[in-house]
């Protein structure tokens, strides 16, 4: 049996929350789609953030009340407060009967600085909210993800200690996550850092329960996810050309971008489900609506090769 991996888009709402234009509904729609036809199993759509903070997401109802359906494709959303909470739940009743494909994501950072800018209250703060927001979302029939921000190292205060980081990502597991993301947000981890996070994780939690979300920033993307598949991690995120950016860096990499990632995989002969000349295919199309050379480079190579 050839193993199997999840690859996790994240394109659509940590992408394009980085990106300088504001997509037209439609278009992000027209997005979502083809990455659902390249075969992507989880797509994460959109944010219930408010739009006073991130204006791009602002038709986060919209978007996700149209979300095409696809037996396999599970989506995502992210929820920053019961606020937030309540707005899904509102676009979902008007997607119509069954819910059962869209998730609640939630974030908190590992580090105090980027928590206070990001979310603008310490980490405990964040977490004594989750404790009430993730047990609501599951009691209102929604799967939960969590993100931990800053897992490797932090904009504001450097490395941080992957100690702190397991706790945080223990205490999520125990309210109810159903998978814990860990985000190498500034895109400084190398695999000896992943290595020893996963170290002090995977004792006490099951692999499929972690997911590795890892920036190119550095280019050590590649070389991290090498290191968590042979640490037995089965979940990676990345955006569809590596759309997004990175906002402490202007001009570099952000998120790993999918195509990369898919082509790794693939070579290795582990089993995505992905249809890469499909997914190369979205990835112009995210090209395009970007506006902008986007950094991934098997789609910089695909495109090149057909002469595009
Ligand atoms: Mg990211």
């Amino acid at each position: 049996m050839t193993p199997r991996v999840t690859v996790y888009e994240v394109g659509p709402r940590d992408g394009l929350q980085n990106e300088a234009v504001t997509l037209a509904t439609g278009d992000k729609l027209a997005l979502v789609g083809a990455l659902a036809d390249a075969g992507l199993p989880r797509i994460e759509a959109t944010s219930f953030v408010s739009p006073r903070w991130i204006p791009q997401l602002a038709d986060a109802a919209e978007v996700t009340a149209a979300l095409p359906r696809r037996s396999g494709l599970a989506y995502a959303a992210l929820v920053p407060n019961a606020r937030g909470l309540e707005r899904l739940l509102a676009a979902l009743a008007a997607r119509g009967e069954g819910i059962a494909d869209v998730a609640a994501a939630v974030v908190v950072s590992a580090s105090e600085s980027h928590n206070l800018r990001n979310l603008n209250r310490p980490v405990a703060g964040t977490l004594a909210e989750l404790e009430a927001l993730v047990p609501a979302a599951r009691a209102r029939g929604l799967p939960v993800r969590g993100y931990v921000s800053t897992a490797f190292g932090c904009p504001y205060e450097g490395r941080v200690d992957p100690g702190r980081v397991a706790e945080i990502a223990h205490r999520l597991l125990a309210l109810g996550c159903a998978q814990v993301s860990l985000g190498d947000t500034i895109g400084v981890a190398t695999p000896r850092d992943v290595r020893a996070l996963l170290g002090r994780l995977l004792p006490s939690a099951p692999a499929a329960a972690l997911a590795l979300h890892l920036h190119d920033t550095r280019g050590t993307a590649l070389a991290n996810v090498l290191a968590g598949l042979e640490e037995g991690i089965e979940t990676f995120d990345a955006a569809v050309g590596g759309l997004g950016g990175c906002p402490y860096a202007p001009g570099a990499s952000g998120n790993l971008a999918t195509e990369d990632l898919v082509y790794m995989l693939q070579g290795m002969g582990l089993e995505t489900g992905v249809d890469l000349g499909r997914l190369v295919a979205a990835g112009a199309l995210a090209q395009r609506l970007a506006g902008r050379r986007l950094p991934g480079r098997a789609l910089q190579a695909a495109l090149a090769a057909r002469g595009g």
